[in-house]
């Protein structure tokens, strides 16, 4: 089965040593199976063009030159690569087709793609000899065999065959690219610099793996990087990006080479044949990459109306003109844009149907993602006004914007619209988990705060993620209407498959925003870091996670040079993991820290007064939306004992949860059954809560529930989190219901404490915290 297919063109074939080198690529790269594509040698179909142009102006002394310019080249690569008998038999088939090609041209019988096949036959011919001769058993293959037109259509069934039956596995196949053959045996060609073409076809025809396309370039780039050193060659591009510069006529992929990959599993690489080790450019499926920018510029064309082109005609004229063609539809009206070397054929094939807007025209187009194309526009309009270029045309569409303009654009205007437009900051792909109350507020808020970091850093939300569904878009989702995008494209996923597609982002940097609840997301978190990502939790599961965990979760970040941020984890938007940091940061030494780090039992405890029954007061703040889903949760204890266990950890003490005692705001037996068997029994609870109010209130305090934990001087540590007897004077029992206090005490602290009081709970307070992690991030990244 082939596995990948090998398209070698002209410049990676341009002299014997380039052959030599190709032939070593194979060697290195190939298997048995796989499928080598090769164009004409150097410029051999240019030359063959010539030829075929004396002949019909029946130059007879400039045809039998340009042939014999021909066989040199050919003759010197033979005698260059081969010895013996393979040269002799390489020389004599030459000689015996150039033969062929004077008779035919004597009796006026020449066919022109025939004539032009040679150029592709040659080399195919020559480099599986030299395959052979390094002892790597190769067939040349004329695709004129596997590839049948009719009417100009290619018959896909009919190809599929031959090539399944021609191209059986264990050899290793070096196929002509550029030619086929029509249903009557006549040569046809598939275009200039059709030979990538023919490598896509012959991959989809035998569900080849991969095609890699080797070049003289080593892959994709923002712009011609030999006018602009600053240029950028891109990892990934996908594939509609890499269409629309095909159409706008960047030489590095052709218009129909992507088609033949449509719906199909089938890598495409662009790399160099010069430079083995560099790193290709990947085309990639839609979704696989995020929009990148680019500008391409044109040279010398015609900007043409047509009265309204017919289906497939633009391909008929630049199969015409051997040339691309870019058309577009701007106020209803057609466009095309030709070469103007072009221009009088092309109109003569549109017989009175177009006329001549514009014509010698120079300029470039700016590609972009959608969202980007209008304030690009405006910059370039600008960036050309300062450095008086003249625009005589302008047309945008979504995903690119057309500049036509009097003057060339040299390498010194287009690297500093390269610089201006293409080199922006820094990006970070946003991947959020968890739409719930605080997701959702967080998401809405996104839309002001991306716009706020954007002066320094491209933020992009790529990915919302809930419940088993994900909505992923490399390119970035528009806030502002992710909802509805969400029911439309949002899909069910597996773990491994988010954890491919976040792979897969070609950003700088990553983070993933975790607003879960779910245990299991936090498990994951490993698996993020793997993948480069920057962690900001309001999750409290993997802060809380056993230590061994914990401490290898933090050694991996580190060894990765990545962040993570979990303010909210604790305190809401309270900024106590800010006032912690900057105590030991600062030199000082933390010794104890007491507070209420619940906002719901801050809620039950400071709103009870023995009117309204305790549990009456929590079947109230589960209604209000304050609680865990089941209560309990909150009443246990254990929410606020992860929280002290974040606190401690950050404060430098490896503690375990186990290592926080836990009284809970409840009967302990209260805990199992389901939350309505749990009310059935609700007078128990209140029965309970109302003995120790009593008991507070005897001692003239009153009860809170707080968490505490303390260091003494013998670096021994205790913590716990249960009901207090907190003295009536104290800001713990002046809490306004709701709000979290943090009393800090440390060295410079010591008898007065540094005290932190506010919301600890609430969708807005918590979304904008996470927006704190989130700035915060942006800063430490630049
Ligand atoms: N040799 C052909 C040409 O020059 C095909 C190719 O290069 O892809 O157009
Ligand atoms: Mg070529």
């Amino acid at each position: 089965m082939t596995k990948v297919v090998h398209k070698f063109g002209g410049s990676s074939l341009s002299s014997a040593a380039r052959y030599q080198a190709v032939a070593q690529i194979v060697l290195g790269q190939c298997l048995a199976g796989d499928c080598v594509v090769v164009s004409a040698a150097g410029k051999t179909t240019n030359t063959l063009v010539k030829l075929w142009q004396s002949y019909k102006q029946d130059d007879n002394q400039g045809f039998s030159d340009i042939l014999l310019q021909l066989e040199n080249h050919q003759s010197e690569l033979i005698a260059a690569l081969f010895v013996g008998h393979n040269r002799s038999d390489l020389l004599a088939q030459l000689d015996n087709e150039l033969q062929t090609i004077t008779e035919q041209a004597k009796h006026g019988v020449l066919h022109e793609a025939t004539l032009l096949a040679h150029g592709e036959l040659w080399s195919a011919r020559v480099l599986a000899y030299l395959l052979t001769q390094l002892g790597f058993a190769a067939q040349h293959v004329d695709a004129r065999q596997l590839f049948t037109l009719h009417n100009g259509q290619l018959l896909h069934q009919q190809n599929k065959q031959a090539c399944k039956e021609l191209l059986q596995a264990n050899a290793l196949f070096v196929v002509t690219g550029f030619i086929a053959s029509d249903v009557e045996h006549q040569t046809v060609t598939l275009g200039r610099n059709g030979s990538d073409y023919s490598a896509t076809l012959l991959a989809n025809y035998l569900d080849a793996d991969a095609v890699s396309i080797w070049t003289d370039t080593q892959g994709v780039f923002s712009t011609d990087p030999r006018k602009v050193a600053s240029a950028i060659k891109y990892p990934k591009v996908c594939r509609s990006q890499a269409h629309l510069l095909a159409r706008l006529g960047n030489p590095v992929l052709h218009a129909k080479t992507l088609s033949p990959l449509k719906n199909t599993k089938i890598k495409l690489q662009v790399r160099s044949s010069f430079d083995v080790e560099a790193s290709p450019t990947e085309i990639v499926k839609e979704g696989y990459s995020k929009a990148k920018r680019f500008i391409t510029t044109f040279e010398d064309l015609d900007l043409i109306r047509v009265d309204a082109l017919r289906q497939g005609e633009v391909g008929e004229l630049s199969q015409l003109i051997q040339h691309s063609i870019h058309h577009f539809i701007a106020q209803g009206e057609c466009y095309i844009l030709v070469p103007a070397a072009h221009t009088h054929e092309v109109l003569q094939a549109l017989s009175g149907r177009a006329n001549i807007v514009e014509s010698a025209l120079q300029g470039f187009a700016v590609v972009a993602a959608p969202s980007d194309v209008a304030q690009l526009q405006v910059q370039a309009t600008q960036l050309l006004n300062e450095q008086n270029v003249v625009v005589r045309f302008l047309h945008s569409d979504d995903e690119y914007v057309l500049f036509l303009t009097d003057q060339a654009i040299d390498s010194d205007v287009l690297a500093i619209l390269h610089d201006k437009l293409v080199n922006k900051g820094r990006e970070l792909a946003v991947i959020i988990a968890g739409l719930g109350n605080v997701g959702e507020v967080f998401v809405a808020q996104c839309q002001r705060q991306v716009a706020h970091l954007k002066q320094q850093f491209d933020v992009k939300v790529v990915a919302l993620v809930r419940s088993g569904k994900m909505l992923f878009s490399a390119s970035g989702i528009a806030i502002d209407t992710w909802k509805q995008q969400w029911q439309n494209e949002a899909v069910d996923y597996a773990n491994s498959e988010l954890i491919e597609r976040i792979g897969e982002l070609d950003y700088e940097h990553k983070v993933v925003i975790d607003i879960t609840a779910s245990e299991a997301f936090s498990h994951l978190y490993p698996q993020f870091i793997k993948q480069d990502c920057h962690l900001i939790s309001a999750n409290k599961y993997a802060g809380t996670a056993d230590n061994t965990w914990y401490q290898n979760l933090r050694e991996q970040l580190t060894e990765r040079n990545l962040f993570w941020r979990y303010n909210t984890s604790v305190g809401a938007g309270l900024p106590i993991n800010f006032a912690l940091a900057d105590l030991q940061h600062s030199g000082d030494k933390i010794t104890q820290i007491d507070g209420v780090f619940s906002g719901t039992l801050s809620w039950l405890c400071s709103s009870f007064d023995g009117s309204t029954a305790f549990s009456e007061l929590v079947v109230q703040a589960q209604a209000m939306g304050y609680t865990e889903p089941d209560p309990r949760e909150d009443l246990s204890g254990r929410d606020m004992q992860r929280k002290l266990l974040i606190l401690a950890r950050d404060i430098g003490l490896t503690l375990d949860l186990e290592d926080i005692a836990l009284q809970p705001l409840m009967p302990e037996d209260m805990a199992q059954g389901s939350w309505d068997e749990f009310l059935t029994r609700r007078e128990q609870l209140d029965a309970f809560y109302a003995e120790q109010y009593q008991q507070a209130k005897a001692q003239n305090q009153v009860l809170r529930y707080t968490g505490s934990l303390s260091i003494d001087e013998q670096g021994k540590v205790s913590a716990k989190v249960g009901i207090a007897f907190v003295a009536k004077d104290s800001a713990i029992a002046h809490l306004t219901p709701g709000d979290n206090i943090f009393v800090i005490k440390s060295i410079w602290y010591e008898s007065n404490p540094l005290v932190l009081q506010g919301p600890g709970a609430g969708k807005e307070v918590t979304a904008a915290g996470i927006h704190s992690d989130l700035y915060w991030l942006t800063q430490r990244l630049k």
